[in-house]
């Protein structure tokens, strides 16, 4: 038994913009289970998505499995749901949950683009990091974080429940203290309201609940752009009660999965764009590869500078893959009869550079022979010699 426990808050709101709410929290006292869902689908599907998830997940974590399994559910029932539904295609969700550990560890496991906070003695921190296009150009020092915050593709997410049979968790283990306060929340909060003005509200306001609405308050009058949600869980002393309580006045175990709103459809849209785009861009590659192969396995001989020259390629080059030269020859055009012209023009083709430096070979013995015939007189009988009595050049 943990010698703390959770006291927790939700308010999840459609925002000023969009159609219906799509995010959805959950606050469980049986299993101290806190969790929020940011769901993303055409038709009210992604409303279906957040709730699924954490429907699933509560299940889960209340027959004992560890977040991250849990999570692992959630996605699975997402999943068997998209693909049992026309309708429900490509759904998918956000999640950020936590789970209270013995000996007051706080376990939050993430996917996707919404947050966990701490605040603790005063001071803000993220514990989660986006799993979102933005987080990982800042990463690879594309983006400063300060460019992050406005950046107009902020909201595309790279990981979400729903999407893939595999999803990939992290997990966040916190040490609570008495007094630590955590807040979960989507991306309609934080992508409207800054760091300093969501630690603010937590600071000055000690109840859960109102805490909770004036960070709502403060992302619609910043535009409301999308669907918000925040919870905020205190830490307290363990005194017997719930490990959970739900501090709205309802009380009691509840399952808040607010829904009701298509909009960020845009940028989710891309995430399942990027996800179909990868596999064909990887195809693509292969095939252009296999291209490269094809186009560069054969020689030919031909004319540059009007010498006789061997090429590897195709003649005339393969979907951007051009030929080369390989060796230009000192065989002239004009040495070469006119039979011997067109078949040089003709780009005869080779499999390997063998077969064109042979053909060229007897074209240089030709050549030669009749250079030979012309300046040195040979005997009647070698006038019509085979290719082997050439003389060595000069
Ligand atoms: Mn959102």
């Amino acid at each position: 038994m943990s010698p703390l426990k959770l006291v927790a808050a939700g308010v999840t709101d459609v925002g000023r913009v969009r159609d219906g709410n799509e995010d959805g929290f959950l606050v469980d006292a049986r299993t101290s289970l806190v969790a929020v869902a940011d769901g993303m689908g055409g038709h009210r599907a992604g409303e279906v998505a957040s709730a699924t998830a954490l429907e699933a997940l509560r299940a889960a974590v209340a027959s004992g499995e560890p977040i991250r399994d849990a999570i692992v559910v959630a996605n699975d029932a997402v999943v068997e749901k998209s693909v049992s539904d026309q309708e429900l295609q490509g759904m998918g969700t956000t999640v950020t949950a936590g789970t209270l550990a013995s000996g007051g560890t706080l376990l939050v496991g993430h996917v996707g683009d919404s947050r966990a906070y701490l605040v603790r003695d005063g001071v803000l921190s993220q514990v989660t990091k986006d799993h979102s296009l933005v987080e990982e150009m800042v990463r690879e020092g594309e983006l400063t974080p300060e460019q992050a915050e406005v950046h107009p593709q902020r909201s595309i997410i790279t990981r979400a429940l729903g999407i893939d049979p595999q999803v990939e968790v992290d997990v966040y283990p916190i040490e609570l203290r008495v007094g630590d306060r955590i807040l979960l929340c989507s991306d309609g909060l934080t992508t409207m309201v800054r760091p300093d003005e969501i630690g603010g509200i937590l600071g000055r306001e000690d109840i859960a609940e109102r805490a909770a609405q004036q960070l709502v308050d403060a992302a619609n009058a910043a535009g409301g752009e999308d669907n918000v949600t925040a919870l905020v869980v205190d830490v307290v002393e363990a005194d017997g009660a719930p490990v959970v309580a739900p501090a709205h006045a309802d009380g009691g175990d509840t399952a808040e999965t607010a829904a009701v709103k298509p909009r960020r459809r845009r940028g989710r849209k891309v995430l399942r764009a990027l996800l179909w785009i990868l596999p064909v861009l990887a195809v693509l590659a292969l095939a252009f590869g296999a291209v490269g192969w094809y186009a560069r396995r054969t020689y030919f001989v031909g004319v540059d500078k009007n010498r006789v020259t061997v090429f590897q390629g195709r003649p005339g080059g393969v979907l951007g893959w051009d030929p080369t030269v390989e060796r230009r020859t000192t065989i002239n055009l004009n040495e070469l009869t006119d039979t011997e012209k067109a078949s040089v023009k003709d780009n005869k083709t080779f499999s390997s550079r063998g077969g064109a430096d042979d053909y060229v070979t007897r074209l240089r013995n030709a050549v030669e022979e009749r250079t030979s015939a012309t300046t040195v007189p040979l005997p009647p009988e070698s006038t019509v010699p085979p290719l082997t009595a050439a003389p060595p050049p000069p």
